[in-house]
């Protein structure tokens, strides 16, 4: 009794040979392979059936279909808008430590601390790419002579929450 070659399909008539004489395989290494690629194509063709499956019953039911649909979508909308919403949210956190670390410093530099009033409508705040935030207040106080003079202020406050560079013009 002979040995058929699982690779090459070849009969071998000496069934006591372990390597193929026609194409030089190993016998029981075709053998492996061949049984492989018999478990891969199982396994696509349960896959296949599965999709065929589902879409037959999507098919037979188009509102549960549509409603499928409409519900990974409306979870991509979620998430997205989640998303966007906690990096506003980062960046208003960020923006507010450093106006209120800038607005410490002006008040440590100024010659009468308790006399500093902050203009809101002259802050502006932006989160530089470096995670930096340089911030702009316009703020009045009194000198030593108890006179209000305006001035604004730019300030650079680091990652870390403190004041890199920080400079003053009155106005
Ligand atoms: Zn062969």
């Amino acid at each position: 009794m002979g040995t058929i070659c699982p690779k090459c399909g070849k009969l071998n008539d000496d069934a006591k040979d372990e390597i193929c004489p026609h194409c030089g395989v190993l016998y029981a290494k075709a053998r492996q392979a061949q049984k492989q690629q018999l478990r891969q194509d199982a396994q696509r063709e349960e896959e296949i059936e599965e999709v065929r499956e589902l879409w037959a019953f999507l098919v037979r039911h188009p509102v549960i279909g549509i409603s499928m649909v409409l519900a990974i979508l409306a979870g991509g909308v979620a998430m997205f808008s989640y998303e966007s919403g906690s990096y506003v949210a980062d960046q208003r956190a960020m923006t507010g430590e450093a106006e209120r670390a800038c607005e410490n410093h002006i008040r440590t530099v100024a010659q009468r601390p308790s006399t500093v009033r902050f203009h809101v409508s002259g802050l502006q705040a932006q989160v530089q790419d470096s995670g930096s935030v340089v911030t702009n207040h316009v703020f009045s106080a009194e000198n030593m002579l108890g006179v209000r003079i305006r001035s604004r202020a730019r300030c650079t406050v680091g990652p870390d929450g403190r004041v890199q560079s920080f400079s003053s013009t009155q106005q």
